[in-house]
């Protein structure tokens, strides 16, 4: 109990920055675990580039763009105003970096809507070598919802079709506003999704640097807020020839690198070269960088996801170890292989990395263990699913499971069919590797919020479930036959569908994703949020290509199951939460 803590204080405290893959604080929180592996005896299973043991197995995420020597001054009236970065302004990466002077012009929310209309320009409108000011989102009520849709904002307010409208009139940057009195959590943080969508500079400023801008050129006339409320009622163009913006950057591009961090611990006998996997992942999403329930900002410490299930990794590589150690020196045990996966929060990324490039031969691979999310549970609930995924592991497992009941009080929900897309195990399952996945069987609100903290996990509950791991792994590490993948649990091919999403939706020609062409009234989509003309990208962890393989996704749920979408809707990413109802 108290490894257990410590270990979940240490990964979910501030000083990891919310584990977010590439920040200092993901590799202090890969240092400690791998100082745990370490100190639990197990072996450096990798080899680093110089060949030596290594406790990481590196890999790319792809191109990270970052930007540098960013500067945003204004002169107004001959009076020079400078913009502080991080609070006052930002260069998003909608755009590129550059350096640009020109004049300012505000062109309200840049909207050219015919069908409500509205227009912010009229044909002659050019931003020509101009600095634009633009709203974001749509034109408001005065209580900051939109005027045009009665949730949430309307196709309109998507920066692709605004920006396209904009840049249309060749401006040399845009300025876009959090605009002051939005009823929209996003107008408090200067990140925005979306890149590479425009091809002149994009900055974000704050409702307050606006109106200090504003005001400046205004001479004190007209608030930000005023001109707000004029782009409400019509297209609004203002020019300002006296207020000249001055805005710069630099560009750099590098490999966004993750690792995962492995240990192992060695089997003995016949069967020492064939592998158990007990994996979990250590990532999480940082400050809300993507995949929040509420919107990015502030610390997201993932106490319960996944700091919980990777302490539970640290504590069986301790546990696991003993065991090894207390057992005769001719048992023949196969060998554990503990991996905390990188990048899962962004697509089972560091999984499928392993399973692609694994440190022992592919077919060794007897079954993998995943824990995602133990902190939680509640009533001592513990959902194990995939026990259908070997031949005979469900009736293997269901005596553990019974006895882990009588002995810690650990009520183990088991499903046969495994879970094709919620996290790691999913990579595993697909390369054809049988796969167990425990995981708290009742969700909680907090899950991808930054109320998901560590004062909130049930820590007794969650080390009775390393327990049962720990026997799980135990036993079988000592079967003498190994289990087979069960392929017809696999793809889980003609299955019926269980649950109803609520939409018509097409393939994309570039199998891109899966859009939305009709959202049914009243059902679980809708709910969520969905609208027509959406694009669906992300299912949980996994990237959505087409129609058929997004009914295959569906086929793997029941009543009552949550899932976190991701949509494209005009070029932002909008992350939507679907609950299908309960059986009634
Ligand atoms: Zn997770």
């Amino acid at each position: 109990m108290q490894a257990f803590n410590d270990h979940l204080m240490v990964l979910a405290s501030p000083w990891m920055d919310g584990r977010l893959p590439g920040t200092k604080g993901m590799a202090q929180a890969m240092d400690y675990v791998e100082w745990g592996f370490r100190k639990a005896g197990l072996a450096a299973p990798a080899k680093a580039a110089d060949g030596s043991p290594s406790y990481r197995q590196p890999f790319s995420l792809g191109d990270k763009r970052s930007f540098s020597n960013q500067t945003l001054t204004a002169s107004a009236k001959g009076k020079a105003l400078e913009f502080a970065l991080n609070k006052d302004w930002l260069l998003t990466e909608i755009g590129p970096a550059s350096d640009v002077t020109g004049e300012l012009v505000f062109v309200g929310y840049g909207i050219d809507n015919p069908d409500r209309n509205y227009t912010s320009f009229d044909e002659s409108t050019s931003l020509e070598g101009k600095v634009a000011l633009l709203l974001r989102f749509e034109p408001m009520k005065e209580a900051g919802t939109s005027r045009w849709s009665e949730r949430g904002w309307s196709g309109a307010a998507g920066f692709q079709n605004k920006l396209a409208a904009v840049a249309k009139r060749n401006p040399a940057a845009i300025i876009l506003v959090n605009t002051p009195g939005a009823s929209d959590d996003r107008i408090k943080s200067l990140k925005v999704s979306g890149s590479g969508l425009a091809k002149v500079p994009v900055a974000i400023v704050s409702p307050e640097a606006a109106d200090v801008l504003v005001k400046a050129a205004e001479d004190g006339q007209r608030s930000i807020m005023d001109l707000r409320k004029l782009a409400d009622e019509k297209g609004t163009v203002i020019a300002w020839p006296g207020t000249r913006v001055h805005l710069s950057a630099t560009e750099e591009r590098s490999q966004l690198m993750a690792e995962n961090v492995v240990g192992l611990l060695p089997g003995r006998g016949a069967i020492k070269d064939e592998i158990i996997v007990m994996g979990g992942h250590l990532d999480h999403l940082g400050y809300g960088d993507f995949g929040s329930r509420s919107g990015p900002g502030p610390l997201h410490p993932g106490a319960d996801d996944n700091a919980s299930g990777s302490a539970g990794i640290m504590l069986l590589a301790d546990l696991l170890g003993k065991e090894y150690a207390k057992l005769p020196a001719d048992q023949p045990l196969r060998s554990i292989l503990f991996i905390a996966f990188s990048a899962e929060e962004s697509g089972l990324n560091g999984s499928r990395h392993y399973v692609r490039n694994p440190l022992f031969p592919a077919r060794d691979h007897v079954i993998m263990f995943n824990y995602d999310m133990i902190g939680r549970m509640k009533n001592e609930r513990l959902s194990v699913s995939g026990s259908g995924s070997a031949k005979g592991l469900h009736e293997f497992v269901t005596p553990i499971y019974e006895k882990a009941k009588q002995d810690y009080g650990i009520v183990v929900v088991a499903t046969k069919e495994p879970d094709m897309g919620g996290s790691d195990q999913a990579s595993f399952l697909q390369a054809g590797i049988p796969a167990l996945f425990g995981i708290i069987a009742d969700f909680h609100q907090d899950y991808h919020t930054p109320r998901d903290v560590q004062g909130l996990i049930n820590r007794e509950s969650a080390v009775k479930s390393v327990w049962l791991f720990r026997d799980l792994a135990l036993a079988i590490a000592q079967r003498p036959e190994r289990f087979e993948f069960d392929t017809n649990m696999g793809p889980m091919r003609g299955s019926p569908l269980r649950v109803r999403l609520g939409v018509r939706s097409a393939d994309t020609e570039d199998n891109s994703g899966v859009s939305i062409a009709e959202v049914t009234t009243g059902g679980a989509a809708e709910a969520a949020g969905f609208k027509l003309g959406d694009k669906l990208i992300k299912w949980n962890k996994t990237t959505v290509t087409s129609r058929e393989q997004f009914v295959g996704l569906l086929r793997t749920h029941e009543p009552g199951d949550e899932v976190q979408a991701v949509v494209l809707r005009d070029g932002e990413q909008v992350t939507l939460f679907v609950k299908f109802p309960a059986k009634s």
